[in-house]
């Protein structure tokens, strides 16, 4: 039974930990984006070593307080905010921001959870590296909360996940112990993976103190286009010639609406569009070949071959970095814009790529049958993930039509269970998803996943209420 954080408590801590942990609870600790759902109040710790973070836990694990791990608080499922309960530690990771060691030769970086992955990108491109994982968020985010969420992004085409962005993982497990899986080794089949179990458990088996991360060769020139495609079904088809004819090179495959044009120029951020005309779908893709390889003719070439395949109607390609900036402003805009606007019902959902266009259509037609709505289809379809959000009309509010939320989730995750999707393909799933997570799942997996969170975590003190519901 997890217990409130006390003042006796609180005395215990700071007989073991120095003054600068204690630190003011303010506000931002406790929103979430989208400013839909408030943490109660807790104590705020904020160590700077792994030996304190251990010591809190094993205090915390003694007492049975429950702990909610923060890193960069970007999470979209509530995750790093309690709505309720025992009043909790609060554990931010934000000055666990040192980068330990790069051995630029194995391309390796060890980095602290508290690094922020704009800063770890930065890092990694001085030395003429990359470190790959590339958000809307990365200027806020850290890389603890990165591993916690296993997020996904722009670059996944290419590069794959967090977790195939990580060879291993430092890690306070819920009694205190310190894990120490920081290895240096692309090869390692010494028994069961474990640092691929706390990546992804959003703070729920322990607390990710450091990780060793992959650099990858910065490609010697990039390229970006927006190439206008008549339908989802020909924005797939061009996905496909893409991976034919560009094997790796292509990073990133975005999907465009113009419902999302019209909504940047609504009500912002203010950025250059790359037509004077709405198309209605569009794709941006990115290219980043290496030596001898020029990403602009590649990408020429490619939008004569599709143009005549009849995929591509129109198009721009970037002539300079700062076009090629520009185009993925255009991009990274969109979330914003939608929450300026407003969404109903918002979803991260994933399909096997060659079933989004059927996917796309069957949920236009299913939500037809309940109301009139405006839906920003967006996202990372070269990785499958579609961003489906659903917007009141203009002119009404979101307040407006708070009692079709249900019905829109429901339409949406039964049509991607049917389709042997996912209702949360990059986010995952902290407070808000357990429902639909005890719903849709496989019950042995959900009884695996059970067993795991009991023999790491046998008094329930990580972050309660996250993956698996209090029951
Ligand atoms: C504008 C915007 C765009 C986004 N775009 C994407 C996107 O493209 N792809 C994507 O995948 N996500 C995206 N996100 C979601 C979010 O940025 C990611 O989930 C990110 O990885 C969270 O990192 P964070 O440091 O902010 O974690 P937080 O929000 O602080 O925490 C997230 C979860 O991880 C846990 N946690 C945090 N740090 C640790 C730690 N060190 N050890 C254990 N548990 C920990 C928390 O308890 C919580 O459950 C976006 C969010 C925003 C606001």
């Amino acid at each position: 039974m997890i217990k409130p954080v006390s003042n006796i408590i609180e005395a215990k801590l700071r007989e073991c930990l120095p003054e600068s942990v204690f630190r003011e609870l303010t506000n931002s600790y406790l929103e979430e984006p989208r400013g839909r759902h408030f943490g109660i109040e807790g104590l705020l710790l904020t160590p700077d070593n792994t030996n304190d973070v251990a010591r809190i836990v094993r205090i915390c694990s003694e007492h049975n307080i429950g702990i909610v791990p923060y890193g960069g608080g970007t999470g979209l499922v509530g995750g790093q905010i309690m709505p309720d309960g025992p009043k909790p530690v609060i554990l931010s990771l934000e000055r666990m921001n040192k980068v330990r060691d790069v051995w630029l030769s194995e391309n390796i970086m060890i980095a602290e959870a508290g690094v922020i992955l704009k800063d770890i990108q930065d890092l990694a491109n001085s030395s003429e590296r990359i470190f790959p994982l590339s958000l809307a968020s990365e200027g806020s985010a850290r890389i603890g909360g990165n591993l916690a969420t296993n997020a996904g992004g722009v670059n996944v085409v290419r590069y794959g996940n967090t977790r195939d962005l990580c060879l291993g993982i430092e890690a306070v497990l819920p009694d205190g112990r310190i894990f120490n899986g920081l290895s240096r080794l692309r090869k390692d089949n010494t028994g069961y993976d474990l640092n691929n179990l706390f990546i992804g458990s959003e703070g729920t088996l322990g607390i990710i103190t450091a990780a060793s991360l992959k650099l990858f060769p910065k490609p010697k020139n990039e390229a970006s286009a927006f190439f206008v495609v008549k339908d989802p079904r020909a924005a797939i088809e061009l996905f496909s010639l893409c991976r034919d004819r560009l094997g790796t090179d292509l990073s990133a495959f975005e999907l465009i609406s113009s419902v999302g044009l019209q909504f940047l120029k609504e009500v912002g951020p203010d950025v250059i569009l790359p037509f004077s005309y709405e198309p209605q779908w569009m794709v941006l893709l990115d290219v980043g070949c290496h030596e001898g390889t020029l990403s602009q003719e590649v990408l020429e070439m490619l939008f004569e071959d599709a143009y005549d395949r009849d995929l591509v109607m129109d198009g721009v390609i970037s002539q300079s970095i700062q076009q090629r900036d520009d185009f993925w402003k255009v991009r990274e805009s969109i979330p914003e814009a939608n929450h300026r606007t407003g969404a109903i019902s918002s979803s991260d959902l994933s399909v096997p790529i060659g079933m989004i266009p059927e996917f796309i259509s069957r949920a236009e037609q299913r939500l037809s049958e309940i109301g009139e709505f405006r839906i920003n289809c967006f996202g990372h379809v070269g990785d499958g993930n579609i961003h489906y959000n659903v917007f009141p009309l203009p002119g009404e509010s979101r307040s407006d039509r708070d009692h079709d939320r249900k019905k829109v989730k429901k339409i949406l995750y039964d049509i991607v269970s049917n389709m042997d999707g996912s209702f949360s393909a990059e986010h995952g799933i902290g407070r808000l998803k357990t429902n639909e997570l005890s719903f849709y799942s496989d019950p042995t997996k959900l009884e695996l996943m059970k067993s795991i969170k009991g023999a790491l975590d046998p008094k329930g003190i990580m972050n309660p209420g996250v993956i698996l519901r209090i029951e």
